[in-house]
């Protein structure tokens, strides 16, 4: 997709301070964080949301939800939240899916 942010990011045509990479995945701090820390895990494959995802994405989906705790405590955290927006009424903006990982300082509001 070549108008697609986290394309860009992977094909390294924009750059982002990555804080992991293998060749599926790779996670971002997020630009604009919410919280002390706040990372992005990203799948190479361009996939618009978890509404487009299919069972074929079943172990990379797996995958990248058991890199959430990894990464975080190589980021220090001891908890922490993960987010999937999905589609404009979930609040999702950039059309790539992501998991985003985010936590630190006091504890994060209750939802
Ligand atoms: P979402 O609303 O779930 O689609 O979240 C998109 C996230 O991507 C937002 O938290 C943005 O701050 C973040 N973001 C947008 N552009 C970049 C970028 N170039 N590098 C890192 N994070 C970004
Ligand atoms: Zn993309």
């Amino acid at each position: 997709m070549s108008d697609c942010i986290f394309c860009k990011i992977v094909n390294g045509d924009i750059p982002a301070k990555k804080i992991y990479e293998d060749e599926e995945v790779i996670a971002v701090h997020d630009i604009h964080p919410i919280a002390p820390v706040h990372f992005l895990i990203v799948p190479k494959l361009h996939i618009e949301s978890l509404q487009s995802c299919s069972v074929a994405h079943e172990r990379l989906l797996g995958k990248m939800l058991l890199l959430a705790p990894k990464l975080a405590a190589e980021q220090g955290l001891v908890g922490f939240r993960t987010m999937i927006n999905t589609g404009r009424e979930g609040g999702q903006e950039v059309f790539h899916i992501h998991i985003h990982v985010f936590g630190g300082g006091n504890s994060l509001p209750k939802i």
